[in-house]
């Protein structure tokens, strides 16, 4: 069994970019700049955008954090987007999902700019990723990809098994994993909460993604022997003998499952960095793009 450390991968595109930074700078180029809008206080979010404002200084970009009030109104929010949209000081900009109830997300999402969206949730990006033209690939499956393909797993003709259809991982995962190309190639069975059965579904995979949120919801008797199981989970669990109160876990009953898998991700340390990575990896993309424009 080989663990997929998405912590090493991470470290490993992050000194890539911060290399491409440094000739960027030595070229006296402007360096890539990514905002993050975050609407209220929620703790989780809160820390997300703290990582990615981290990961930004790290490699050398350029990053703002907006911080906005809880009782932002659309307008607002829309107003705020559209300044960032024009400021050309900016390469690309996301906002922390989820957002206060008073906002509808999609209209929020729809505003972004497609050029400077690389969180890659506008639906122009979206389209483009399902026609398999080149576009910003949401980070977490694409930081999943990664992780598949520096670890060189055999993808094609695979049976696939994604749990959970959100859009923006399971969905997108589902359509990169049955692309033409490679990691690709895969037959999808894509589930949700209304998939009957979903064990006799899981034991069929070679390869099982688990993008819902249950702790502990893929025990060992849902996987084949030597199958590939990615848990993209990220739960906060109470734990006192946590010095933060709690802790993070996965989907994945990794402790038994670990001993039939092939190739699996820890939580953490697998897709969560990972996912990091593969936004400052499109941001740096952002850049390029428009230095071309
Ligand atoms: P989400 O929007 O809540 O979607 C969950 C999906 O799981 C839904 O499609 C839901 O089905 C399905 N589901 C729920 N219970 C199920 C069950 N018992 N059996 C089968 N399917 C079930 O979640 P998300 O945003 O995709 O996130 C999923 C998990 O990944 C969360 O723990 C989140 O924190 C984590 N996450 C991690 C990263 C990372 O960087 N590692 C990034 C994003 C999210 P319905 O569609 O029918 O409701």
């Amino acid at each position: 069994m080989t663990i997929l450390d998405g912590k090493k991968v991470s470290d490993d595109i992050k000194n890539e970019i911060a290399a491409e930074v440094q000739k960027m700078k030595d070229n006296g180029e402007k360096v890539p700049h990514l905002a993050a809008v975050i609407v209220g206080d929620d703790g989780a979010s809160l820390t997300y955008v703290g990582s990615k404002v981290k990961a930004c200084e790290r490699v050398g970009f350029q990053s703002t954090m907006v911080r906005l009030p809880n009782t932002t109104s659309q307008f607002e929010l829309l107003d705020k987007i559209e300044e960032l949209n024009t400021n050309d000081d900016i390469d690309g900009f996301i906002i922390q999902l989820p957002l206060p109830p008073q906002i509808d997300t999609q209209k929020v999402l729809m505003a972004v700019d497609p050029s400077k969206d690389v969180d890659g949730f506008h639906p122009e990006n979206f389209g483009k990723m399902a026609l398999d033209m080149s576009t910003f690939i949401p980070a977490t499956p694409f930081g999943i990809l990664e992780l598949l393909e520096r670890y060189n797993v055999d993808t094609k003709g695979k049976h696939t098994v994604v749990i959970g259809r959100s859009h923006i991982v399971g969905r997108p995962m589902s359509i990169l994993m049955s692309r033409k190309g490679w990691p690709g190639n895969s037959t999808v069975t894509l589930t949700h909460s209304n998939t009957k059965n979903i064990a006799q579904i899981t034991t069929q995979a070679d390869i099982v993604i688990s993008a819902l949120g249950v702790p502990n919801f893929l025990k060992a008797e849902m996987v084949r022997d030597d199958a590939v199981v990615i848990d993209v989970g990220i739960t906060r669990v109470p734990d006192e003998t946590n010095p933060k109160g709690y802790a993070i876990v996965g989907d994945v009953d990794f402790e038994n499952v670990s001993k039939k898998a092939s190739f699996i991700t820890p939580v953490p340390g697998g897709v969560g960095p990972m996912t990091i990575a593969m936004l400052l990896k499109n941001t740096l993309l952002a850049r390029e793009q428009r230095k071309g424009n």
